[in-house]
């Protein structure tokens, strides 16, 4: 492609509405031209390094025996209504009205089609297991569209569905899913972290997502270095660390008068303690009735899924009101000395097991207790791992200290069960002649979303550094000056370079050379060649990767074999 002839051009500046890296270096670079808030036109560049990404895709779902198929993204509410997803995902769903008064949806996902679609070509454990798969476009109306590609309204999505006699046979064919994933993420250049996603209280749901660690991502995730192993945030497991007290006797638990306020720190600050010698007490409305104090060492935090997955309730944190028509004092809550009358039950933190003489409340204003210690002056019936984990906690299978690191989410697969199969009468007939519903899970990869996270975890300051498998062109061949010679040899390179189907971004401008040198870094095609008078004085093309920062000289007639060595790599 001759620079002068393509459609959409670098900008000199980068737009001024851009939130982030990706959605700054792919417009001012002529990828992408926004033209709603998360609604992108993706230019000849960008949808040449989109069809790749896809290919890749397309490739390893292949590869795992998935049919490429595709379904419709305008479909009827009445299937919607069929799942009840018209009202679980009612604020997200793009509606519109027909003639007829009928009313679609354009497709915010694809299980709706996918199982009414099988239902009618799947009767039996013969035509099972089946796996399709299509490459669409999206629609959610999301609250935030933002950062570039990474949250759009309009985006692409690679969703593969997968039909199944048994969970042991949906089990089998996940893990193959999983490692096909995974090679399509390196296959793009991308470290992706794998984590198993908490299904929420009452969902036996099983999933995993695959994120990549990115400024612009809005997960936090945890992932220890060595173990290699990535954690949900709100369900993490780490080694909290013990404070030193195991030498301090048991002293007498002592009531003592106090004004402070009801923070930790401030607590710890009255009582001229550490944070770790605070028992802290959080309160919690369980859904149905019942209030549950979580008792908790006072420098860590409660994860409330951790506790909603304990519980298998929904819960929230208990209002001042509530706690006051309860009888407990709001700021000196405490499981010591607490009064038969009042309707709580506790449940502890495994921290507060090796902390001795603690500063707690004495449940009554103003006052609190000091040495107070497990067993000795209140019990605890229950215990469990509640604590929300974050930096510094040691990872509890290696012991290195875990990191939290912002990410973005690239992919999510779930073994779905028979919800679906069952909202649609997707049953099959077993070797016995027993009917039963088919077990379904489900695959998404989304593909812009996948594009926009490459740029932000490959680019320097001064653009894009594609990996050579999604790059745009292999090679970004420039003239530099405007003498007839060396115009003459690049107009040859660039026809023998494409005749041995090398792809050839081919900047033939009469322009300044530090214009077309920036545009190359900005537009990041992997290979750089200038052909100038000066490098042919030199010897032949200046050679410049663009991950490197070296340049060399290469021999005019070895360049199309430097060229295959790297593409065969
Ligand atoms: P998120 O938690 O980020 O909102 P999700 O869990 O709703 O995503 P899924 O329904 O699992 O997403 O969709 C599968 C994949 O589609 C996601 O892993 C992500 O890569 C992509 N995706 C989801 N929402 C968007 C969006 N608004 N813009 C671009 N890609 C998206
Ligand atoms: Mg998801």
């Amino acid at each position: 492609m001759r620079y002068s002839d393509m459609f959409g051009k670098t900008r000199h500046d980068p737009p001024c509405d851009a939130d982030s890296v990706n959605a700054k270096l792919l417009t001012q670079a002529g990828f992408i031209e926004k033209l709603a808030a998360g609604i992108y036109n993706f230019l000849p560049l960008g949808k040449r390094v989109l069809r790749k990404i896809e290919t890749i895709i397309r490739e390893e779902m292949d590869g795992v025996g998935g049919q490429e198929l595709l379904l419709p993204a305008l479909q009827p509410i009445d299937i919607w209504k069929k799942t009840g997803r018209d009202v679980t995902m009612d604020d997200i769903l793009y509606r519109t009205s027909a003639s007829g008064n009928k009313e679609f949806v354009f497709g915010p996902s694809h299980e709706e089609a996918v199982t009414p679609l099988v239902s009618k070509y799947v009767q039996s454990y013969k035509d099972l297991p089946l796996s399709v798969y299509q490459v669409q476009t999206k629609f959610r109306d999301e609250p935030r569209a933002k950062s570039g590609l990474l949250r759009g309204r309009e985006f692409g999505m690679k969703d593969m569905y997968s039909f199944h006699t048994s969970d042991e046979d949906l089990d089998r064919y996940y893990e193959e899913v999983m490692a096909a994933y995974s090679r399509v993420y390196d296959r793009c250049g991308l470290v992706a972290h794998v984590i198993e996603a908490s299904g929420g209280a009452f969902s036996d749901k099983f999933s995993h997502e695959f994120s990549v660690e990115t400024a612009a991502g809005e997960d936090t995730i945890i992932i220890c270095d060595k173990c290699k192993s990535a954690q949900n945030l709100e369900i993490a497991e780490g080694s909290v660390q013990d404070p030193s007290t195991d030498a301090e006797d048991e002293l007498p638990m002592e009531e003592v008068d106090i004004e402070r306020d009801f923070s930790v720190a401030a607590n710890a600050k009255a009582h001229d303690v550490s944070e770790q010698k605070i028992l802290k007490t959080v309160v919690y409305e369980v859904d149905g009735g019942g209030l549950l104090g979580v008792v908790i060492r006072g420098d860590l935090s409660v994860s409330d899924v951790k506790l909603e997955n304990y519980v298998k309730k929904m819960i929230r944190p208990a209002t001042t009101e509530t706690l006051k028509e309860a009888g407990l004092v709001q700021g000196y809550i405490s499981p010591v000395k607490i009064s038969d009358k009042i309707d709580i039950s506790f449940i502890g933190d495994h921290s507060i097991k090796n902390v001795k003489n603690f500063v707690t409340g004495a449940n009554a204003n103003a006052k609190d207790l000091k040495n107070v210690n497990l067993g000795r002056d209140f019990t605890i019936d229950d215990f469990t791992d509640l604590v929300e984990v974050s930096s510094g906690f040691d990872c509890s299978k290696c012991g290195k200290a875990l990191k939290e690191i912002t990410a973005v989410e690239v992919g999510n697969i779930f073994k779905l069960g028979t919800k679906y199969s069952e909202a649609f009468d997707l049953n099959f007939t077993d070797q016995d002649g027993v009917s039963k519903p088919v077990v379904m899970g489900c695959y998404g990869i989304g593909t812009s979303r996948l594009l926009g996270t490459i740029v932000e975890s490959r680019h320097d300051d001064k653009g894009i550094i594609w990996p050579m498998s999604v790059s745009p062109y292999h090679v970004h061949l420039l003239t530099l000056g405007n003498d007839d010679d060396s115009s003459k040899k690049a107009e040859d390179l660039y026809k023998d370079l494409s005749a041995e189907g090398v792809e050839v971004l081919f900047d033939e401008r009469d322009e300044r050379a530090g214009v077309k040198l920036n545009d190359a870094d900005l537009l990041g095609i992997p290979i750089r060649i200038v052909l100038s008078k000066r490098s042919l004085e030199n010897g032949g093309v200046e050679w410049k990767l663009r991950d490197e920062d070296d340049s060399k000289s290469v021999d005019l007639g070895q360049v199309i074999d430097e060229v295959q060595k790297i593409l065969k790599k």
